[in-house]
């Protein structure tokens, strides 16, 4: 995008918050769904607290994070603010525990194990059942074909509640038909799990191909944010 002409402002937060609620507003008029159907999550990775608290003030509530332990220090922090915190990266086994104290949402569940270290008596966390559309095990996500035995796994968990399917659209492919394929993945295990129907699909590049094919959740970095900073 280059909206910045000599001596103008940079593209500043506002305004890019601006132009994707814009931009998923279209989209999903465009699939004749209601906007308020979907919930645009602000993957804030990277960038330092006091990008969150502008985005709050702008009256975004939910927020993205994908490493452990930045995620925890920022939850931390931030504790006073209404905010919904989602999980969208890896979810190392022995830190499970630590990252279901402070996640209300994981979208990343993709194996038995993980499942059996997020059970619980006490309290439920909400998440999604990440499939890979690759065939890069690497990426993260369960395989299609495993997706049904994962399915019955979080059904049994206890505390555990299945709210959809996640997926990223691989480099690969016209994201819309990758979604798509997430949507009939989503359609063939209503039979096991009738309410588990969400979709957390869509980043900065894709999201209005999601919304096309029945996004709930958007995942959104970059085209809100601004550029990450760099590896620290
Ligand atoms: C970083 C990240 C996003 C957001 O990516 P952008 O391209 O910056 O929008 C979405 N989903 C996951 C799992 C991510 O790690």
């Amino acid at each position: 995008m280059s909206m910045v002409s000599p001596g103008a402002a940079p593209v500043d937060l506002a305004t890019r918050l601006e132009t994707v609620r814009a931009g998923v507003t279209d989209a999903a008029r465009e699939a004749g769904r209601d906007a308020a159907e979907v919930t645009t999550i602000v993957v804030t990775k990277f960038h330092p607290v006091s990008l969150i608290e502008a985005l709050y003030a702008l009256g975004v509530r939910h927020v993205g994070e994908n490493r452990h332990q930045e995620a925890q220090s920022k939850a931390a922090e931030l504790a006073e603010l209404d905010l919904t915190w989602h999980f969208v990266g890896q979810v190392q086994g022995k830190k499970a525990r630590q990252v279901r104290a402070y996640a209300d949402v994981i979208h990343s569940v993709d194996r038995d194990s993980l499942v059996a270290a997020l059970a619980s008596g006490e309290s439920t966390i909400d998440c999604f059942i990440q499939v890979n559309l690759t065939d890069d095990a690497a990426r993260g996500g369960v395989d299609p074909a495993n997706l049904p035995a994962l399915v019955d796994t979080v059904l049994a968990a206890p505390g555990v509640h299945l709210l959809g399917l996640m997926a990223v659209a691989p480099l690969a492919e016209e994201p819309r038909r990758a979604f798509a394929r997430v949507r009939e993945l989503s359609v063939q295990i209503c039979s096991q799990a009738p309410a588990a129907t969400a979709l957390s699909m869509g980043m900065s590049q894709d999201y209005a191909a999601a919304v096309l094919e029945g996004a709930t959740h958007l995942r959104i970095g970059t085209a809100i944010t601004g550029n990450r900073p760099a590896f620290s």
